[in-house]
């Protein structure tokens, strides 16, 4: 089953639900995450996801974990289509279990979570809350609720092999919009009470609709849409050039003299080589963009 996410509304509540566990997984290779930052950054991943779901088209968002944990800040940056992207600053640490349970609260720590959208037209608008478990989902909850005065549930999870690859992983987000009743507010309840990990269903091989079905079981519930997901970054090697070009002609000549250079890309690893001739061409390009702004 490929990655994808499903909008439904039931009875005066909105839902998403969403499989990542193919995207998740190639995070985790590309970042060569341990089972704690796996666990952390597919969640985030995931809710990234599920949070930028209803924005407009070229909207995107910018989830941050910036906590006090040994994983340092977990990242991700996601848009409606359906592309996520993500990193955990220290993918390699290994945290005792707790509880039988990876420690991701414990990873994470104290600090705060913050939520960037960038319409494209006016300035980018920041919300943040802070963190209350480190666990995301019940931290991105308390974020929609501080700072978005919006009330919501949020399941995430990721469950990790032996092998260190995500078996599973998924997510989902429901919010009762104003019309909702209160019988139907006691009724969600009551299922939200009784649910299983969302890593259990899809590792059963539920899709984003089974999920749904599930978890608003005894609902009349209505289907609006599924899109594909997938991990993608925007990096590129004219992007990289294009900031090798605004290096300081201090930084540029060491690498001159090194004769060549390595740029990695934070958010998917990707490695971008550059030899003595390709430093040559870009330090003459800066070179003339200086002269162009000195004249
Ligand atoms: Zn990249």
């Amino acid at each position: 089953m490929s990655d994808h996410l499903v909008k439904a509304t039931a009875e005066g509540v909105r839902v998403y639900a969403a499989v990542t566990t193919d995207l998740v997984n190639e995070a985790i290779c590309r970042h060569k995450c341990y089972p704690t930052a796996a666990a952390a950054l597919g969640r985030t991943l995931t809710g990234a996801l599920l949070l930028s779901a209803n924005l407009k088209n070229k909207e995107c968002i910018t989830m941050k974990f910036h906590g006090d944990g040994p994983l340092g800040t977990v990242v991700a940056d996601a848009n409606p289509e359906g592309f996520v992207r993500g990193y955990v600053d220290h993918p390699q640490i290994e945290l005792p279990l707790n509880d039988g349970k990876l420690a991701v609260g414990k990873g994470i720590g104290k600090g705060l979570l913050s939520v960037t959208r960038f319409t494209g037209l006016k300035e980018p608008v920041t919300g943040s809350s802070e963190i209350f478990s480190g666990e995301i989902a019940e931290d991105i909850t308390r974020y929609l609720y501080v700072s978005e005065q919006t009330p919501s549930s949020v399941g995430l999870g990721v469950l990790v092999g032996k092998d260190l690859r995500a078996v599973a992983a998924g997510g989902f987000i429901i919010q009762p919009l104003p019309d909702a009743s209160e019988s139907v507010l006691a009724k969600l309840e009551n299922n939200l009470a009784g649910v299983r990990s969302v890593s259990s269903m899809v590792k059963d091989g539920y899709d984003a609709e089974g999920i749904i079905a599930e978890l608003l079981h005894g609902f009349a519930v209505k289907y609006l849409s599924s899109t594909a997901l997938a991990f993608k970054c925007q990096c590129s090697r004219a992007r990289i050039e294009d900031m090798l070009v605004t290096l300081r002609p201090d930084d540029m000549n060491a690498l001159l003299s090194d004769g060549k250079a390595e740029v990695c890309c934070h958010f998917c690893g990707e490695k971008y080589e550059f030899d003595k001739e390709d430093l040559l061409v870009i330090s003459h390009v800066a070179e003339k963009l200086r002269e162009r702004k000195t004249i």
